[in-house]
This record gives C-alpha cells, sequence and structure tokens, in this order.
C-alpha cells in the first residue's frame, strides 16, 4: 500500500502523527495509499518554516516570480498526461475532465505571469508642496489555503499562483481525498525555481485545519467547500484577526424560457449537471422550464440523451461521459437524497437507482437521475445534493423562475436560456448570484476575471483569481514623502527651502 506524504521543505516528507485516512479508487472502491494526518504541531512547524522562507520570497522581484510562473506553465504542459491519470485515479473523473481540471488552474498560473503589472501600485506627484504620495502592494506574509476534493488540480492552483506572485508563502491544506496531485504541483514548482520552504503542502482533516486558523503567523485565509465549513472557516480566522476568503456550496438554476432553442438547452443541461458526476459547484442541478409547454417539450428532449450517457471508470476510454462520486459516503448519501425525492412526491423521470457496473460492483458509480415537478418544499431542492442528480422546478411565469432562483439560499451561478435580449438583460442585472450564463449553462469567469458566488455560496468579500485575488494576497502600504525643493545651489543644500 502506497504511503502518501507531506510535501515540506521543498521535499516530499514522511507524517509524524501516525494517523491516516484511506484514499480510494473511487471507480474499483479498493483503497490505494493512505495520506498522512498532520497534527496541529506538525502543521504549526510547516508554518514556520515557510515563514523562514518568505522573507527572502517576498523581497523577490515580482519580474522574477513572475518567471517562476512562466517556468511552471511549461512544467505543467510536460507532465500532463501524468498528472491527469493521478487525478482521474484518485478522484474518478474521465481522463478529458482531469485535463480540463488542470487547464483551468494552469490557466491561473498564466496570469501570475504578470505579477509585474498587477504588483506596480499607484504614484501621485506632487500631492501637496514638495510631496509626493505612492501605495505599494506588500505581500501579506504566510497564507493558508484549504482545498476541496473536486477540484484537486484547479483550487489549489487558483490560490497558490496568485498567492505566491504576490510574495507570500504558502501552506496548501488539500483534501484528504485526492492529495496526490497537490503533492506532484509541489514538486514541479521547486522544479520551476520556487524556493524551498514557501510552498508547503500538509495532509490532514479539521485538527490541521484549526492549526492553521489558530496560528498567529497565518495573514490569510482561502478555503473552498461546503457552506457549513466554509462558514466555521470564515469566523474563526477572522475572530483571530486574519482575512478570510471562504467559498461554500451551490445549487444553480437554468431557467429555460419558451422562445430558447430546446435543443440546445437540453445538450448544455445534460453536460451541465452530469459532467463530472455533478461534483462540480458550478454544476447545474436545477432546471426551471417557463410554462408548462417548454417544460414538457425539455423533458421529452433530456430523457432521450441522458439514456446514451455512458458511465464508466476513466480507464475505459475518452467516450465515458462520467465517472463515479469520490466516496462510498457521497454515494450513500445521494441515493438517499433521491429517495427522499420519491418520498416526497417529485417524479423519478430517470431512474438510475439499481445501476450497477459490470467487473466496477465495489465501485460508487451513481447513474444519472432526472426528477420533474419537484417543489422547493423538498430536501432534494433545498440540499446541494453534488451528484448527478437534475431536478426540474415548473414554473408559470419569468418572474415566478427569478423568484426561485433569488430566494435560494446559494448563490454561486445561474443560467437563463432564452432568445430574447430584454428578458437576458433584466435576468443578468437582477439576478441576487455572483455568476451568470446567458445561453452558456456554466459561466465559470476565465483566469483575468473574477469567481465568486453571493450569498450563502461565499463568506468574505474578494472573489477567487483575477485581480481580486492580487487584492486579497497583497496590504496596501501608502507613503507620503516629502523632499526639500529649491534647493541644490552650486551643489550644497539650501536648508531654508526646507521650511
Ligand atoms: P468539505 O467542506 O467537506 O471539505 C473542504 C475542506 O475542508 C477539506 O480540505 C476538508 O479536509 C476540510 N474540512 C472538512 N471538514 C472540516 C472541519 N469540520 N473542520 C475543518 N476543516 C474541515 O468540501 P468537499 O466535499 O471537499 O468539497 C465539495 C464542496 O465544495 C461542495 O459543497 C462544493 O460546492 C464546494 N465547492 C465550492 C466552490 C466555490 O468556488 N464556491 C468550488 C469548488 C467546490
Amino acid at each position: 500500500m502506497q504511503e502518501l506524504t507531506h510535501f515540506l521543505g521543498g521535499a516530499l516528507a514522511k507524517g509524524a502523527s501516525g494517523r491516516f485516512a484511506d484514499v480510494f479508487n473511487p471507480a474499483t472502491g479498493e483503497v490505494q495509499a493512505k495520506v498522512p494526518l498532520a497534527s496541529a504541531d506538525e502543521m504549526n512547524a510547516a508554518i514556520a518554516q515557510a515563514a523562514e522562507a518568505q522573507r527572502a520570497w517576498g523581497a523577490t522581484n515580482p519580474q522574477k516570480r513572475g518567471r517562476v510562473m512562466m517556468a511552471m506553465v511549461g512544467l505543467m504542459h510536460r507532465d500532463m498526461d501524468k498528472l491527469a491519470e493521478a487525478l482521474s485515479r484518485e478522484h474518478g473523473k474521465t481522463i478529458p475532465d482531469a485535463k480540463g481540471d488542470l487547464q483551468r488552474g494552469l490557466e491561473v498560473i498564466e496570469y501570475c505571469i504578470g505579477a509585474p503589472q498587477m504588483l506596480k501600485g499607484e504614484y501621485t506627484d506632487s500631492a501637496g508642496p514638495g510631496i509626493d504620495m505612492y501605495s505599494m502592494r506588500q505581500p501579506l506574509g504566510v497564507v493558508g489555503a484549504i482545498m476541496p476534493f473536486n477540484f484537486p488540480a484547479m483550487m489549489p492552483l487558483w490560490h497558490v499562483g496568485p498567492a505566491l506572485a504576490c510574495g507570500n508563502a504558502v501552506v496548501l491544506k488539500p483534501s484528504e481525498r485526492d492529495p496526490s496531485v497537490p503533492l506532484m504541483l509541489a514538486e514541479l514548482f521547486v522544479e520551476a525555481g520556487l524556493p524551498k520552504g514557501v510552498f508547503q503542502v500538509v495532509n490532514g482533516e479539521k485538527e490541521a485545519v484549526d492549526a492553521i486558523l489558530d496560528n498567529e503567523i497565518i495573514q490569510g485565509v482561502s478555503f473552498v467547500g461546503s457552506t457549513p465549513i466554509a462558514e466555521y472557516i470564515y469566523t474563526r480566522a477572522t475572530a483571530n484577526g486574519k482575512r478570510a476568503q471562504c467559498f461554500g456550496g451551490a445549487k444553480n438554476h437554468m431557467i429555460v424560457m419558451p422562445d430558447a432553442d430546446l435543443d440546445q438547452a437540453a445538450d448544455a443541461l445534460v453536460g451541465a449537471s452530469f459532467g463530472a458526476a455533478g461534483e462540480r459547484c458550478m454544476a447545474i442541478s436545477v432546471a426551471v422550464p417557463v410554462g408548462e409547454a417548454t417544460a414538457d417539450a425539455l423533458i421529452e428532449k433530456l430523457v432521450p440523451r441522458m439514456e446514451k450517457l455512458k458511465v464508466g471508470p476513466y480507464t475505459a476510454g475518452d467516450d465515458v461521459d462520467m465517472g463515479p462520486v469520490v466516496t462510498r459516503a457521497a454515494k450513500d448519501r445521494i441515493l438517499g437524497l433521491i429517495n427522499s425525492g420519491v418520498e416526497q412526491g417529485a417524479e423519478l423521470v430517470v431512474d438510475n437507482r439499481d445501476f450497477a457496473l459490470q467487473g466496477y460492483e465495489d465501485g460508487f458509480f451513481v447513474g444519472p437521475h432526472l426528477f420533474d415537478k419537484v417543489t422547493p418544499d423538498m430536501e432534494i431542492y433545498k440540499q446541494e445534493i453534488f451528484g448527478p442528480v437534475l431536478s426540474t422546478v415548473r414554473a408559470g411565469s419569468y418572474e415566478e423562475a427569478l423568484s426561485l432562483a433569488m430566494d435560494h439560499e446559494y448563490g454561486n451561478g445561474t443560467a437563463i436560456f432564452t432568445r430574447d435580449g430584454d428578458t437576458a438583460r433584466d435576468f443578468a442585472n437582477r439576478i441576487n448570484i455572483g455568476m451568470v450564463g446567458i445561453n452558456v449553462p456554466i459561466p465559470v469567469p476565465l483566469a483575468y476575471h473574477t469567481f465568486g458566488g453571493w450569498k450563502k455560496s461565499m463568506f468574505g468579500d474578494l472573489n477567487q483569481h483575477g485581480p481580486d485575488s492580487f487584492k486579497f494576497y497583497t496590504r496596501t502600504k501608502t507613503v507620503t514623502a516629502r523632499w526639500p525643493s529649491g534647493i541644490k545651489e552650486g551643489g550644497e543644500f539650501n536648508f531654508k527651502a526646507m521650511d
């Protein structure tokens, strides 16, 4: 059995706590490795080592830091196949999805090559007589990043990249479910020229996380994961005087107007709901067709498309549409919620509860499910299922559909499918959700914009990547300088001019 490690001081390092968690291959259900769970003492030592390394890194000019990012991009391309295989083996997603995960992370590293531009600061000449004023962005010091299982490459890279580019040291606590790719990325960063100790990977769970939240050296905390933990981390980190940005769960609605291209909408829904087995914070989990005729036609188009979806292990080839979910506990929870939907009166139009894959009976596979006639009081509507389950809530009007999405506690992403520009514009302006797609089902902003939800999907104010990330990982210092003017006649200072 493979024993995974931490990454400390620029090298893989064995865990010392004696505690481990199982890492599964979700396709077979087998335990394929064990990952060490750091004690608070181990975490505190890693943070202290990072603080030591940060001093020189923070003083390195931004162009040199950008060059490390540039080298990292090349190395990730070189190792793309190896990284994708390791990612799929622990997460379960297909190889094309794993490459997408890596690619979206890599794009933020590309953005970070522009660190010198992002960190230029501001300058006012002659703010007063002989007075100039300038603001500079300085690193926070050591920051902590606590990341989820569902994008084991992209999520760490979205945080580690900008934090390092700004001159910080980072202590990353990846998900204990799929920790191998973060360790491989840490090795690549050192190969790319990052000084040792500046990027530490410490595996663990609550004890390790709480040590980050309570450690006085840590100046900023970035968290991505479920909403209850996001709220807990935000509350504890900020109570300890740290800045924090904590991104939580989602329940993303897609409104389908009667004038929408229904084939396009159905194709989009199938990809956005069942891709990566629904384990995306930007997955569409609620379809809201407006009008009975739209709803009937949409369901009719969804069913045959769902029947064609190929569920299988990542090793079965690139035509597999979705793999297993991450753990047996996740599978049991998803099936439990599906049963609750049936019990509470929703119509299960596509029912794959007895789905089994020959040769992979112990794998954590869940087939795609479609509910119709879901109502807002049902658990399948209220909770984030985080699996391949699409709920249809029929709305009588555009206003009803809009209110439905607005009243939900989550506000990560949403989409509207329509041919009408007025409706689309009204929707984009009025909706209280952070990321909006117009005829685009998963509106994930690119690296140079920012990514973040509203309501219970985000605690804090600054978003992930884009200009916000450079603000989050730096502190502004403003200098007001007065120099004597009208001086240096004959090379001598005229001290009178200073009065
Ligand atoms: P999770 O909340 O279970 O775990 C996230 C991290 O928190 C992990 O590193 C985990 O070890 C740690 N953790 C778990 N319980 C903890 C506790 N009690 N105390 C301290 N730390 C704890 O989330 P997950 O299952 O890994 O990821 C899925 C969730 O992440 C979904 O809700 C999804 O919507 C969300 N997500 C959100 C975004 C976003 O940008 N909003 C992006 C990706 C995923």
